[in-house]
């Protein structure tokens, strides 16, 4: 009797949980290997509090597909609960009127003690939450497979002088220097890599934040063309087009040395069961060791009209930043936890790097922006500098002097 009203009691509050369910339709781009994995986690979270997932991923690497199918959506009057929107992105969305306040459930979790500033700054919109951070992606990293360089008679370049030297003698051994993905958006994550290293982070933020003319046009910059057009000689003739986690893949088996790549590259390292330190190695790209170029996973909310989705809505935004949630996602995306106060027990050295080094560029000014990945600037003036960018890699003949010269005008005529 008294078992027959335990389970009567149960089956009451599941059912009152089932009628308070409601369905998450969340837009990502997290496809390759290590991305899919750290989706699930967040997928498995709200199915275990009765809510519906509804994926709605879009390949393509650094988001460019994914954020023309969401403009699509959100249009015709039919947005997801929440999308993969980043930075600057985050206040367009926001001043367009599309985008729902978090706001009380940032208040009862206390975001605004558990967040570092400079994230909460880009996750308010007027100044209330639409937005919710996943994690914080270094972007200025160099992966390397040791084995390669063994056999190439090279060390691990720590400046982009010892990268050239270092690249001739890998391919004087027969491997691909750097790998590589001929795509817009990965060629602007190289590009700014040797810019933060060229211009140094002051410089860096002149020219992407501030967007400074005489820094778009200088001197320091025709350097960076320089530099960044040498690398092309270590690239393979298949890179136009080829994605960046098959980039990674060849560091991984041993057919290309190296990969300038953000950290979710340790996400495919970690789902192909390789360690750190051991079989790869994680380094600050050449020369800018000390500087942190960020980038910040986020999720932006919109407006639903359906209390219950609603209410799944503000499950979601409240999971995303539980210490479970970012400990377990992160440990297979490749970032870091975006909350500070994380036991980092469970985290490999080159995480702890980062934080380490997240935590002191903070404090010496050498924290970045990432351009490349929609953090430092608008889409606009992010778009006009990918394609000058990009056309100046493809072309054998470009000149540095007037690429600079053309990323300046480029970016005035987006701003
Ligand atoms: C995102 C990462 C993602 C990467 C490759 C970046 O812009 O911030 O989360 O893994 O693109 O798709």
């Amino acid at each position: 009797m008294k078992l027959n009203k335990t389970l009567l009691t149960l089956s009451l509050l599941s059912a009152a949980n089932v009628a308070n369910a409601g369905e998450v339709e969340v837009l990502h781009w997290w496809t390759a290997g290590g991305e899919a994995k750290s989706a699930a986690v967040l997928k498995e979270m709200l199915e275990e509090q009765n809510h519906t997932w509804k994926d709605f991923a879009v390949a393509g690497g650094g988001g460019e597909s994914a954020m023309t199918v969401l403009k699509t959506r959100a249009v015709s009057g039919n947005p997801p609960s929440a999308a993969q929107i980043k930075g600057h992105d985050i206040q367009e969305w926001g001043g367009l009127g599309f985008l729902t306040s978090l706001d009380s459930t940032g208040q009862q979790e206390k975001w605004d003690d558990i967040l570092p500033s400079v994230v909460t700054k880009v996750m308010k919109f007027d100044g209330e939450y639409v937005a919710v951070p996943v994690n914080v992606h270094r972007v200025n990293w160099i992966w390397a497979n040791p084995e390669v360089l063994k056999k190439s008679g090279v060390e691990l370049p720590t400046t982009l002088d010892e990268f050239f030297v270092a690249a001739d003698k890998i391919k004087a051994a027969g491997y691909v220097p750097l790998a590589h993905g001929g795509q817009p958006w990965q060629d602007a994550t190289v590009f700014e890599a040797v810019a933060l290293d060229v211009l140094g982070s002051e410089d860096y933020n002149k020219a992407f934040v501030d967007l400074d003319m005489s820094v778009l046009s200088g001197d320091k910059m025709v350097e960076v063309f320089t530099k960044f057009k040498k690398i092309r000689d270590y690239i393979d003739s298949n890179s136009p087009g080829r994605d960046w986690n098959v980039a990674t893949s060849m560091v991984i088996n041993g057919e290309a040395a190296m990969q300038i790549m953000g950290d979710w590259a340790k996400g495919e390292f970690t789902a192909a069961g390789k360690v750190p330190g051991k079989d790869y190695i994680c380094a600050p790209a050449p020369g800018t060791d000390g500087q942190f170029t960020f980038n910040i996973d986020s999720f932006a909310f919109f407006e639903l009209s359906n209390k219950d989705n609603q209410k799944a809505q503000q499950d979601l935004a409240r999971t995303i930043l539980t210490k479970d949630f970012q400990e377990v996602f992160n440990l297979n995306k490749g970032s870091i936890p975006v909350r500070l106060d994380m036991d980092m027990s469970k985290f490999d050295q080159c995480a702890l790097d980062s934080m380490a080094t997240f935590k002191a560029s903070a404090k010496s000014g050498d924290l970045v922006p990432s351009m490349a990945h929609g953090l430092s600037t608008t889409s606009y003036a992010q778009g006009a500098i990918y394609d000058v960018v990009t056309n100046f890699f493809n072309d054998d003949s470009a000149d540095p002097k007037q690429a600079a010269q053309k990323l300046a005008k480029a970016v005035k005529a987006a701003i």
